[in-house]
């Protein structure tokens, strides 16, 4: 068994190490309404895939040390100038220029609102969540985007208060590690890993 690929950047350059294409051996697709006839081949193989994060490399992490951080744009000839960006975008969507990044965790737990959400009983390949998922839009003040999650703890409701939380023992890097819970939740209470 080789060992799974991992890359790491040096000279500015990607090195992957290890095995990024891995197959196993097949199975034989065979009819039990004909005699066993065969029907074809189920051919198993693991891609692993390259997700490189550019820009938004600061955002997933920070999330592992318990920080949300936001986008503005800050360009004095944007119409949008001062609009504050959550979900993180890296350029601003209407003038271009390089979004300024900032740490909004305060705002996040002072403000944050449930916008409206949805209860999901099912989930798609490779989805980790425990079911039922309970994925909020939250709002924050100030903020004309909305952030897309998911309530851990407790019951979703239209305008509830949350409070961010972050996977900081041996955080994934991707947005799994921050969820949200309502507000006043115990340190108890929460899931394995993840804290205030
Ligand atoms: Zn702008």
């Amino acid at each position: 068994m080789s060992i799974s690929g991992t890359v790491t950047v040096k000279n500015n350059k990607y090195r992957p190490k290890g095995d990024f294409h891995r197959i196993e051996p097949n199975t034989p697709i065979r009819s039990a309404d004909e005699g066993w006839k065969l029907l074809g081949v189920t051919n198993p193989r693991e891609m692993i895939y390259i997700h490189s994060y550019g820009g938004e490399a600061i955002f997933f992490e920070s999330l592992g040390q318990g920080k949300l951080m936001g986008a503005r744009c800050d360009n004095p000839k944007c119409g949008s100038k001062g609009t504050i960006y959550q979900p993180f975008r890296t350029f601003c969507s209407d003038c271009l220029v390089k979004n300024t990044v900032f740490d909004m965790t305060d705002l996040a737990k002072k403000t944050a609102k449930v916008h409206t959400f949805m209860v999901c009983e099912r989930s798609g390949a490779f989805n980790v969540l425990d079911k039922p998922i309970k994925f909020i839009n939250i709002e924050f003040d100030g903020v004309p985007t909305i952030l897309m999650s998911y309530l851990c703890v407790g019951e979703p409701k239209i305008g509830m208060r949350v409070t961010p939380i972050f996977k900081k023992v041996n955080p994934t890097y991707t947005i799994l590690d921050l969820a949200w819970v309502p507000e006043g939740t115990k340190a108890a209470a929460l899931p394995e890993g993840f804290a205030f």
